[in-house]
């Protein structure tokens, strides 16, 4: 966070994580802990009477949780998993039942035996360095300050009893403090604790209001009845604007409300060819919270889940609980759409510096994706365990990256036998008919593609690797950037082979690189016979919008005109000529800009 006096404009500094503009009044919202006393207590009774207190505060706090649960807006119904876990946290032994064993050995009051089993769990958590297990631990310390609060019987005012239009202002607001909000009447809130994988994050995205956290000091700074500009994209909040600083954020606001509305006109509509044809077009994400946002630029579900993020995040490889738990969310929050989970794909420019992976003369060809987990079976087998248990809870399909032939294939494939094996004698539960497909990224994949097709559900067309191999350039070497051709003929060639072998082997076969998302692109990989495409969910609308102008059978004819075209010089001018007679608008600007006009 950094705070700022630029003339009478004060501002604060923090992690966006709902997107918008809003200008409105403070509420200062008092969400302060509940003071906690030590008592020795003597005898039985004493010891009977204070675990019943503690089973009635439990109690209480369960009554309320279902309520807030089932008393959830409409829009957050798909995020009620998180009251869920909070439900369980109740329920856990690390802390239900360690409390009351607490008061009866050590014979203290409900309250310290409480405090003391928060301690031991904070301290479990503590052992991994990592910002999304920090976080579930703010989701106990929420539970436990409820049951606190019913054991001092110090009710906590209820956020839904807000029913003027202001922005919440608090030092922490926790899940079931977030589903109270009344979207009509918060415009947004700001707190000084929370980052961006937060629930209370999660929830906020999904009631569509404008929200700012980790701003360390805002319930210092900023006074009751305050006026506020919450910059729920950049994480700007400015404290008692001046007019021309309120103009200025009005303007932005008109901006981003325009872009919204557009999106929401546009990003629902299903992406039927003009000769009824449906393409189906899904997202690609890196982290959990991209998920909302997939769904509302309206993807038919994920495409392609990059799942190292979570291990770039840390020192510390991730747990099979925490990997589990991340999957699962995504799995529910999706279905009934599905997510195609994709393994590790460590190395090259991701790179994961922090873990004990050597520095390669050549990181792009070296010890990367199904390579690194094929030498590190453990690493691999407890992402596979994660994923294939996470598959019991939607509809989870499951990617190799960067399979260069079928004996690999075939290794990850026996490695995942060894997992279910695993499974089945432990009888934890998983889709046993998940489908297991694989990316085609590497031109050896590609000659193999026919073979390959026997041992597969799916295929995805990787086509930011399929580039860099294909045309032997660096993908994040700038100085052959120039060289990056998404309508290389040899590229064009390659994927219509992947798609025959696909066909033939009557499997699937999408596109989830960056050519997919990208709006001069639509026209060939249709005419090349693709009809799934997984890309950036910004991209969505506009994508879904050019497919509802194509007509299938044009652009399969226009197929042979492209053949005969021998430079990618030649097919990017075709291509272009024919996408701007198609979109005119794509006319009005250059190649790779930005195209959120489009939606206009
Ligand atoms: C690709 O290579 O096209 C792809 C989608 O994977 P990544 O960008 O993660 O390498
Ligand atoms: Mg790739």
């Amino acid at each position: 966070m950094t705070e700022s006096d630029i003339g009478v404009r004060k501002a604060l500094r923090g992690v966006a994580v709902s997107p918008g503009i809003v200008i409105g009044k403070a509420r200062l919202v008092d969400r302060s802990k509940v003071k906690i006393f030590y008592q020795y207590l003597l005898g039985d009774d004493q010891l009977n009477r204070e675990i019943e207190r503690f089973e009635e505060a439990a109690r209480t706090t369960e009554d309320q949780l279902n309520a807030i649960k089932n008393g959830m807006p409409e829009q957050l119904k798909g995020h009620s998993f998180i009251l869920d876990s909070h439900l369980m946290i109740l329920k856990d032994s690390m802390l239900h039942d360690a409390t009351i064993q607490r008061i009866s050995k050590e014979k203290i009051n409900a309250e310290w035996a409480l405090k003391k089993s928060l301690e031991e769990i904070r301290w479990a958590f503590n052992q991994v360095d990592d910002e999304y297990i920090s976080n579930r631990v703010n989701d106990v310390e929420n539970v436990v300050e409820r049951i606190l609060r019913n054991l001092s019987g110090d009710e906590q005012q209820s956020l839904s009893h807000i029913n003027e239009r202001v922005i919440i202002v608090a030092h922490e607001l926790s899940p079931g403090d977030t589903s109270e909000l009344n979207p009509s009447k918060v415009m947004g809130f700001i707190t000084d604790a929370g980052g961006r994988t937060s629930h209370a994050a999660i929830i906020a995205q999904a009631l569509q209001i404008p929200v700012v956290v980790g701003l360390e000091s805002a319930t210092k700074v900023v006074g009751e009845g305050d006026l506020l500009i919450v910059d729920g994209n950049s994480g700007e909040v400015i404290i008692n604007p001046d007019d021309e600083v309120i103009i200025e954020y009005q303007e932005k606001h008109l901006r981003h409300e325009k872009y919204k509305s557009s999106i929401a006109r546009v990003s629902h509509l299903p992406a039927i060819t003009l000769d009824g044809h449906p393409i189906v077009i899904k997202a690609n994400m890196e982290f959990l919270e991209e998920v909302t946002a997939a769904r509302e630029h309206g993807s038919e579900g994920i495409g392609l889940y990059r799942t190292e993020f979570l291990y770039l995040k840390s020192k510390e490889l991730p747990s099979e609980e925490e990997l589990f738990q991340d999957y699962r969310e995504v799995a529910e929050i999706i279905a009934p759409e599905p997510v195609t989970i994709r393994t590790l794909d460590l190395g090259a420019d991701k790179f994961a510096s922090r873990h004990e992976i050597d520095r390669e003369a050549n990181p792009a060809l070296g010890l990367r994706a199904i390579r690194f987990c094929l030498k590190e079976p453990e690493i691999f087998k407890r992402q596979l365990r994660a994923i294939l248990r996470a598959s019991f809870y939607g509809r989870v399909q499951l990617m190799f990256p960067m399979i260069s032939g079928l004996q690999e294939l075939l290794d990850a494939k026996e490695i995942m036998g060894q997992v279910k094996d695993e499974l089945n004698r432990e009888n934890i539960e998983y889709d046993h008919s998940i489908k297991v497909g694989i990316m085609i990224e590497i031109p050896s994949a590609v000659t193999m593609a026919e073979i390959l097709a026997q041992h597969v559900d799916f295929f995805s067309i990787g086509t930011n690797d399929l580039i860099q191999y294909a045309l032997a350039i660096d993908r994040v070497n700038e100085h052959v950037a120039y060289m990056y051709q998404p309508f290389h003929p040899a590229l064009i060639r390659m994927i219509r082979q992947v798609v025959n072998a696909a066909r033939d082997a009557g499997i699937s076969v999408s596109v989830c690189g960056e050519m997919a998302g990208d709006p001069f692109c639509v026209c060939i990989l249709l005419s090349l016979g693709i009809n799934e495409l997984s890309m950036n969910a910004r991209a969505i609308p506009i994508i879904k919008k050019i497919i509802r102008t194509i007509s299938i059978e044009e652009a399969r004819a226009d197929f042979e005109n492209v053949m005969r075209l021998s430079t990618a010089k030649e097919v990017q001018a075709h291509v272009s000529n024919r996408m701007k007679s198609l979109v005119p608008e794509l006319a009005e600007k250059g190649y790779f800009e930005g195209w959120d006009y489009l939606l206009d």
